[in-house]
C-alpha cells in the first residue's frame, strides 16, 4: 500500500456531494501541489496558464486552459503566482467580476510592500473578492503529506462567503481554517513565514550573552590566574572543564528566569491590588518566551550532564587520581575516608539527578503532542508546583556541590568567587520571593485579585 494512502482516504470527502469546481492560475511548485490534493478531496480542478499544452507535471485529472477560460469554470480562483506578475490579471477584470480570489503569495522580507499582497490583488481587480490563505503551508508538506507540523491555514477576507468558501476547501484537505478577520490581517499572515523563530530570539540573544560572560569569567579565574601567580598551564581547561563550568550555570540561570516573570507579575498584581491592568511590554515578552527559556536551560543541563560523564576518562583527571595514590605509597601514608565528604559528594549528586529528571520531565510536557493530552490543572501542576521543585533541587544540587568552598579564601581569585556561587544570585531570589508569596497574608489576596477582586480600581483599564 502507498504511504501516503491512508492520508489520502481521511482527506478524501464523501464524493457523491458534487463539488465546485476551483480554478488555479499557475502551475508552478505550489498550484500543482494544491491542484493535487484538492482533486484529491474531491474538487473538479482546472488550471489557468500561460502554457496549456499538456504536461506529466500536471494532475492528470485536471485540465489546462487559457486564464481566461479557466476563470469562467470556476467560482473560486487561487492565485498560485508571485505577485510581482499579478498586473496579467488587469485585462482579465471584468472575467474576475464577483469571484473569489485567494491570494496565497508570500514575500521575500517582513513588510516587503507598502501594501499586503492580498490587499494589492484587491486593488487590481476591484471587483473580485479577495481572501488570503494557504501561504503559511509549503508545496513540499502538500507533496510529501507531511502536514502534522503546519495544519492550521490563517484565512482572512473582507467577504464572509467568500471566506466560508475558502475556509470549506481548507477543511476538505484535512487542515484547520483559523479566520484571522478582514483582509487588514494580510500584512500580519504574509509575515508569519518570514519571522525567524520569533519566541527564541530574547531565549537564544540571552543565553549567548551570558556564555561569553562566564567564559571570559571562567577564563580569566581558572587559566590566566594559575598562569600569572602559579606559572601553570591550564589552557586545555577550555575544552572541557570550562564548558562544564558554563552548562550548570546557565541551566541554573535560565531555569530561574522562567520562574522571576511569575513572582514579579504577582508582585505588579499584589502592589496594584488587580489583574486588569497590562503588565509593562518587556514582562508581558518575558511571560511568552518561557517556555524556550525553559528548553534551552534543559539543553545547557543536558550538555552537563554528558560534560560530566567523561569526566573519569579525561587524561588529567586520571593524572590526578594516580598521582595522589602514588604520593600516599610515597609518603607511607593512607588518607582515611572523610564521611562528611562522602555525604556531600554523594548528596549533590543525588540532588543533580532527581533535578534533571524533573528537567526533563518538565520539557516533555511542554511538547504539544504531551501537553495537548493534560487538563489545564495538570498542565500548571507540572509546568508550576515540579517546575519549583526542579528549581529547589538544582539550587540545592549547586549549594551542597559549593559546601565548605563558599568560606575558602582560595575560592575567591582577584575577589572573583566561583561562577557557580553567581549562579546561585538568581534563584535564590526566585526561591525567597516566591516562599514569602505563600504565606497566607499574600497568598490569599492575590488569588483573590486573580479571580476578579480590585483593591484599587483605579488602576484597571
Ligand atoms: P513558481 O514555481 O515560480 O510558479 C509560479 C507560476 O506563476 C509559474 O509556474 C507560472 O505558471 C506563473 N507565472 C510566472 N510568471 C508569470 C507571469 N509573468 N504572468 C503570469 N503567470 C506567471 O512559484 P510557486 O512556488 O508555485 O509559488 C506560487 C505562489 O505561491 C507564490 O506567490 C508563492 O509565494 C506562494 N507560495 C508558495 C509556496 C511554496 O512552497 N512554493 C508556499 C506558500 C505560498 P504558468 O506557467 O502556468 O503560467
Amino acid at each position: 500500500m502507498n504511504k501516503n494512502s491512508s492520508n489520502i482516504m481521511a482527506l478524501a470527502p464523501n464524493t457523491s456531494n458534487k463539488r465546485e469546481t476551483v480554478c488555479i492560475f499557475g502551475t508552478g511548485d505550489f498550484g500543482r501541489a494544491l491542484g493535487h490534493k484538492i482533486i484529491q478531496s474531491g474538487y473538479p480542478v482546472v488550471f489557468g496558464s500561460r502554457n496549456t499544452q499538456p504536461s506529466s507535471l500536471i494532475p492528470k485529472d485536471a485540465e489546462v486552459l487559457s486564464h481566461a477560460e479557466a476563470a469562467q469554470k470556476a467560482a473560486i480562483i487561487i492565485i498560485a503566482i508571485q505577485r510581482q506578475h499579478y498586473n496579467f490579471l488587469t485585462p482579465l477584470a471584468e472575467i474576475l467580476h464577483g469571484k473569489v480570489l485567494v491570494d496565497v503569495s508570500n514575500n521575500l522580507k517582513i513588510n516587503q510592500y507598502p501594501e499586503s499582497n492580498a490587499e494589492y490583488l484587491a486593488q487590481l481587480v476591484p471587483g473580485a473578492k479577495v481572501v488570503k490563505a494557504f501561504n503559511t503551508v509549503s508545496a513540499w508538506a502538500l507533496q510529501s503529506g507531511t502536514l502534522d507540523a503546519s495544519r492550521q491555514v490563517f484565512v482572512c477576507g473582507d467577504d464572509m462567503g467568500a471566506k466560508q468558501m475558502v475556509m470549506d476547501i481548507v477543511r476538505a484537505l484535512g487542515l484547520t481554517p483559523l479566520d484571522q478577520g478582514s483582509l487588514l490581517a494580510a500584512q500580519e499572515i504574509e509575515n508569519y513565514p518570514l519571522q525567524l523563530f520569533p519566541m527564541w530570539k530574547f531565549p537564544i540573544l540571552l543565553s549567548l550573552g551570558l556564555t561569553a560572560f562566564f567564559f571570559f569569567y571562567c577564563l580569566t579565574r581558572d587559566i590566566i590566574y594559575p598562569y600569572v601567580y602559579e606559572n601553570k598551564d591550564f589552557s586545555f581547561f577550555i575544552v572541557i572543564s570550562i564548558p562544564n563550568r558554563i552548562c550548570p550555570v546557565l541551566a541554573l540561570i535560565l531555569l530561574a528566569l522562567v520562574y522571576l516573570p511569575g513572582v514579579l507579575a504577582a508582585i505588579i498584581q499584589l502592589y496594584r491590588g488587580t489583574k486588569y491592568h497590562r503588565f509593562p511590554d518587556w514582562l508581558d515578552k518575558w511571560m511568552l518566551c518561557r517556555k524556550q527559556l525553559g528548553l534551552v536551560a534543559l539543553a545547557f543541563a543536558s550538555l552537563h550532564v554528558l560534560y560530566t560523564l567523561v569526566i573519569p576518562i579525561r587524561s588529567f583527571v586520571r593524572w590526578r587520581q594516580s598521582s595522589q595514590i602514588v604520593s600516599q605509597a610515597l609518603n607511607n601514608k593512607t588518607e582515611p575516608l572523610n564521611t562528611t565528604n562522602a555525604w556531600l559528594s554523594d548528596s549533590y549528586l543525588a540532588l543533580g539527578i532527581l533535578g534533571f529528571f524533573l528537567f526533563v520531565l518538565l520539557g516533555i510536557t511542554s511538547l504539544p503532542s504531551v501537553s495537548n493530552n493534560v487538563n489545564w490543572r495538570e498542565f500548571r501542576f507540572v509546568q508550576s508546583k515540579l517546575g519549583y521543585l526542579t528549581l529547589i533541587l538544582c539550587t540545592a544540587h549547586t549549594l551542597v556541590y559549593g559546601g565548605n568552598r563558599f568560606l575558602r579564601p582560595s575560592s575567591y581569585r582577584w575577589y572573583l568567587p566561583n561562577a557557580y556561587m553567581l549562579s546561585l544570585i538568581v534563584p535564590c531570589i526566585v526561591l525567597v520571593v516566591k516562599f514569602v508569596l505563600i504565606f497566607p497574608c499574600l497568598d490569599k489576596p492575590l488569588t483573590r485579585i486573580r479571580q476578579g477582586w480590585e483593591r484599587n480600581p483605579q488602576f484597571s483599564e
